[in-house]
């Protein structure tokens, strides 16, 4: 392979172009890397929370991390908060978290989900008895220290960036690597004439005629690439699109920016608010907030949710909205023939846990690990099964969220009372963990394990999902002393940590 032809400058093109000059042209120029965009067609412009593992992807790509943060005007994120999700009990509105930290539950050969399960009467929610995180978050620390080397920290983070600002930053750095970037309208893309060869053999565009030895269509929703590469395999059933769209309703967003309110310091984790046909999120940036409403058109129209949102967020009556139509579920193969998609031409499942960035960093990872290797169909098969299982698992920990709702307060959340898709596997787990703790056993017939035990533990204890049976605990007075010992580090730690103002330099 001797040139890549990259369609697409949106976060997802911009992150291909890094990783592959990474891949091919560290050591010296192996392959010419072209990216070209659309002038008309801007990108979707939203995707402003990410998950952890992006500090080990910029890591790699070399990016100076404080650069990085001061050019997007970024925040340090440390989990979501998820509020609203049930109904209020005795007045108190119902919230929780998914930290990205406890990534391992063991302290002193002690499980701490055990020692919570075992209280009687609980003191604090799950989150709360086991991370440090909200702890952070509420007094403003950062996760990290001042001296600390990029991407290091006692506490996993991730960030909360300007997805635009995002997009120049990368294309800056990928140009001074070497990427050759031009502005070009895709007009047609020419596919091999022999409908039995996957292949593209030219991108028609508003500059002339482009080819290469390899295309990534980071073309967005509109996936002009493989599309284009399965219209000629109509006939053939493995090019399915995987459609997700009834078993998660939500396939609309509004999205809006607001400011601070006077002295209001950014958050440091994202908020998911459950509203009447959905749910919005709220992402503190260093200079302004992301707001968006994710809701289902199947129960609202757009002025309703525009009316909603603006409610919530007390907006003036002509606020305009960036109003997105979202495609849920995935292409069966992603990678078909000489064009790999990346990003939202790949698939999306909606953004409840901030996983799109993510997915677009997996699906590079898996195409550098795969394009080693010589026997391409058999790579492309086992490349499309690791990435659909990916998306499988990702699905059903969103699905979670919503059937452990019991509000019943719309349609909408009555549907996913009485109506909703049944995912059998996510089932099965419910009942058993009524009897059982949530353990890393229940998931080893998993195919992929994105959400581990860890993860779900935070959702369905965070619920109130809890076995019906109390938990015996094997130790009973060191395991309520070892919660006691967790609640002081949780109160005293945030002390010694900076306040991420102090941090970020603002
Ligand atoms: C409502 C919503 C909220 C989201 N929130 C999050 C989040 O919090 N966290 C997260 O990780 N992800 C999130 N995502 C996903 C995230 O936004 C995307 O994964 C990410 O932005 C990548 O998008 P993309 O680059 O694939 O597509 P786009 O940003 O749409 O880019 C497409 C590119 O293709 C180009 N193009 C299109 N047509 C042509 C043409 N004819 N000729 C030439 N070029 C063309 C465009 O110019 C553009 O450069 C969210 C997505 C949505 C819809």
């Amino acid at each position: 392979m001797q040139s890549i032809l990259i369609c697409g400058g949106g976060t997802a093109g911009w992150m291909t172009a890094l990783y592959l000059s990474h891949l091919y042209n560290r050591v010296e120029h192996r392959v010419d890397i072209q990216l070209i965009e659309s002038s008309a067609q801007p990108p979707v412009g939203v995707g402003e929370a990410t998950v952890h593992g992006i500090r080990h992807f910029l890591q790699l790509l070399s990016i100076n991390e404080a650069e990085f943060m001061q050019a997007t005007d970024a925040t340090f994120k440390l989990g979501i908060e998820f509020i609203n999700w049930k109904k209020a009990q005795n007045g108190q509105t119902h919230s929780y978290w998914h930290p990205f930290d406890f990534q391992t539950p063991e302290v002193n050969g002690m499980d701490l989900a055990h020692c919570w399960l075992s209280q009687t009467h609980k003191v604090q929610d799950y989150a709360h008895s086991v991370s440090i995180s909200p702890f952070l978050a509420k007094r403003g620390k950062a996760p990290k220290f001042v001296e600390m080397a990029d991407y290091q920290a006692p506490i996993p983070y991730a960030y909360h960036f300007d997805a635009g600002k995002l997009a120049e930053y990368l294309k800056k750095l990928a140009v001074r690597r070497g990427v050759k970037h031009q502005v070009a309208d895709i007009t047609h893309v020419q596919v091999s004439t022999d409908a039995t060869v996957k292949k593209i053999t030219g991108i028609d565009t508003s500059i002339g005629r482009l080819t290469a030895d390899m295309y990534f269509d980071c073309t967005g929703f509109r996936g002009m690439l493989m599309q284009a590469l399965e219209s000629n395999n109509q006939d053939n059933a493995e090019n399915e699109w995987v459609d997700w769209s009834s078993e998660l309703l939500c396939d609309r967003a509004l999205a809006v920016q607001t400011q601070y309110p006077q002295g209001q310091a950014p958050a440091l984790h994202t908020q998911a608010i459950a509203m009447n046909n959905g749910w919005r999120w709220r992402i503190g940036l260093q200079n302004r907030i992301g707001n968006g409403y994710v809701y289902s058109s199947q129960f609202c129209t757009e002025e309703q949710a525009a009316e909603e949102l603006s409610q919530a967020l007390n907006l003036p009556d002509n606020t305009e909205f960036k109003s997105l139509k979202m495609r849920i579920g995935h292409r069966k193969q992603s990678w078909l023939g000489n064009c790999c998609a990346i990003g939202l031409s790949s698939g999306f499942i909606e953004p409840l846990e901030s996983t799109g960035i993510y997915l677009i960093e997996a699906g590079l990872r898996l195409f550098g690990e795969y394009a080693q290797s010589g026997n391409l169909p058999l790579i492309q098969q086992h490349y499309n099964r690791i990435l659909n299982d990916i998306y499988a698992d990702l699905k059903s920990f969103i699905v979670l969220h919503y059937i452990l709702s019991d509000r019943d307060d719309s349609k909408f959340w009555r549907f996913w009372q009485t109506q909703r898709y049944r995912d059998p596997q996510l089932d099965a787990w419910l009942d058993l963990w009524q009897h059982k703790v949530i353990e890393s056993s229940d998931f080893l017939a998993q195919k992929s394990v994105l959400f581990n035990q860890i993860n779900y533990r935070f959702v369905v204890y965070g619920m109130g999902h809890l076995p019906q049976q109390p938990f015996v605990g094997v130790n009973p007075p060191a395991q309520q002393q070892l919660l006691a010992q967790m609640a002081a580090f949780c109160q005293q730690q945030p002390d010694r940590h900076p306040s991420q103002m102090q941090l970020l330099g603002l």
